[in-house]
């Protein structure tokens, strides 16, 4: 049965590769069938070209042989729209890109093709990345697999969406503040944002350079250290991507025991803006860690509180500076205007959507002479103390737990009057990004029938403790792929 088939994991794939039960353009023809079936309600994606995913699938079935030892052979992989795919449109779902097909692949695509991957099609997101629902895209929302009636987070909603509705078991996500958190978080699957630098950003449409990281979103653990496999590489086209100092293999962090390890709960984080609901949720997982044989103790990040107010100046001013490249003149539809300056105001003005133009405003403002140093300057030194004190954490701690969002999935419409309740949204997830450590969302239950998460953040390169502590906790608790009661009552 064609769903079954596309609920599978990438490690149940590989297994059923290995054993020759199932070949790779029999999963692709399972995984596009389930994405016909459901993708009309849920809309995780832009572009899919299903001639192309089963011609590349053939192709892997021939060259079996060469790679089925490769970490992601035959897994089919979607892709956020903001990952640049030579000959498929890369829209970042935006106006001004229509029509733009990208000449060179991101760097994480080499990386999925060169490890067996099957690159499946283009996924919906907020504008330029710039949300936490997808209601920004100006392709249309993305709806939450649990409730249609409610967003799927975002930035990175459509990747989400597409692997908690069982259409693929991996999609690529990127997280400037908690794009691939959140949505995960709110979709009932697990999101990585690594430290920053891991992954490659080269051909990732850039947002906030500083702060923007590629990563896996899937239903399980061991999936998540696969990806990683495949796409943490250095890669000297992104002058800020490193190699991981303790090598590039992660599937096998998994059993480390995981007893004896310290965790820290910041207070910051489970008192006001987060709803009593979630609180307990994860206070009910952190028992769970704690019969485990983690030790885990409150304790207090007071410049956490800043982050907010912090990241809305310094990713608005990173923006405001990337997305002067869109002029009409290099890339997508363009104003028919004689005069220059109102070409690029028309093209401007009609390609990019309000978001977009709030965030370009209020990022050439904090830049403008007069006003850098009360706002930029002043972020930066905020985005310091933020880092600084989340390292002193980690002198006492192997990590820090809370929850990845304040509250469930809300509804269409719920927080876009107001843009900045759509910022708090992100009030859990930012300040990983401020201080360029990794982060990882894992469902931790139910709260009136939508899926809470719960986040674990480490120091650098602390991506095996938070995978390993991940596995333990979904092992134990029962909350390992959590399955949206739609998709089994057959109403999707
Ligand atoms: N929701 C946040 C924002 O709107 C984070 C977005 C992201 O991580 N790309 O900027």
């Amino acid at each position: 049965m064609p769903e079954a088939i596309s609920a599978l994991s990438a490690t149940e794939l590989r297994v059923a590769y290995r054993s020759g039960t199932l070949s790779v353009r029999e999963v692709a023809a399972a995984c596009l069938k389930q994405t016909e079936r459901l993708d009309p309600r849920i809309k995780a994606f832009l572009h899919i070209d299903p001639a192309a995913v089963l011609s590349r699938a053939v192709k892997l079935d021939e060259r079996r042989a060469e790679l089925i030892d490769s970490p992601l052979y035959g897994i089919p992989v979607a892709l956020k729209d903001n990952i640049s795919t030579a000959g498929t449109p890369t829209t970042c779902g935006s106006h001004i890109l229509e029509g733009y097909i990208p000449i060179y692949d991101a760097g994480v695509v080499e990386g999925l093709e060169r490890n067996g991957a099957l690159p499946f099609g283009k996924t919906n997101l907020d504008e330029f990345a710039m949300g936490s629902s997808t209601e920004n895209s100006a392709y249309g929302p993305t709806r939450n697999p649990w409730d249609t009636t409610r967003v799927p987070g975002g930035s990175s909603g459509g990747s989400a969406a597409a692997v908690s509705a069982r259409m693929v078991p991996i999609a690529l996500g990127s997280d400037t503040g908690g794009s691939i958190r959140q949505p995960a978080a709110l979709t009932g699957v697990i999101g990585l944002k690594c430290t920053y630098g891991l992954i490659s950003r080269y051909g990732l449409v850039a947002y906030a350079s500083s702060l923007d990281q590629i990563g896996p979103i899937a239903r399980s653990v061991e999936d998540i250290a696969l990806t990683l496999e495949a796409i943490a590489f250095n890669d000297p086209r992104d002058s800020t991507s490193l190699s991981d100092p303790r090598g590039g293999r992660y599937l096998n962090a998994l059993d480390r025991p995981v007893t004896g390890l310290r965790a820290g709960l910041p207070a910051e984080f489970f008192g006001e803006g987060i709803d009593p609901k979630m609180r307990t949720s994860v206070l009910e997982a952190v028992k769970t860690l704690e019969k485990l044989g983690i030790k885990v103790e409150e304790c207090s990040l007071p410049s956490l509180r800043h982050s907010l107010p912090a990241y809305y100046i310094l990713a608005p001013a990173e923006a405001s500076s990337n997305l002067a490249r869109f002029d009409g003149i290099r890339y997508g539809p363009s104003a028919d205007v004689p005069d220059i300056i109102e070409q690029y105001s028309a093209t401007r003005g009609s390609g990019f959507g309000a978001e977009t133009q709030r965030r370009i405003l209020l990022g050439t403002f904090v830049l403008s002479s007069g006003y850098y140093d009360a706002y930029y300057l002043k972020a930066m030194k905020v985005r310091r103390l933020i880092r600084n004190e989340l390292q002193k954490a980690f002198e006492k701690y192997d990590f820090l737990i809370s929850p990845t969002t304040p509250d469930t999935a809300f509804r269409f419409g719920e927080k876009t009057a107001d843009p900045l309740q759509m910022y708090l949204s992100d009030i859990c997830t930012i300040g990983a990004n401020l201080a360029g450590i990794p982060a990882l969302s894992i469902p931790c239950g139910l709260i009136e029938g939508l899926p809470a998460g719960m986040q674990l953040w480490g120091p650098h390169f602390g991506e095996r403790t938070l995978l390993g502590v991940a596995k333990s906790y979904l092992d134990a608790s029962g909350c390992n792929g959590l399955r949206p009661q739609i998709l089994k009552d057959g109403q999707l």
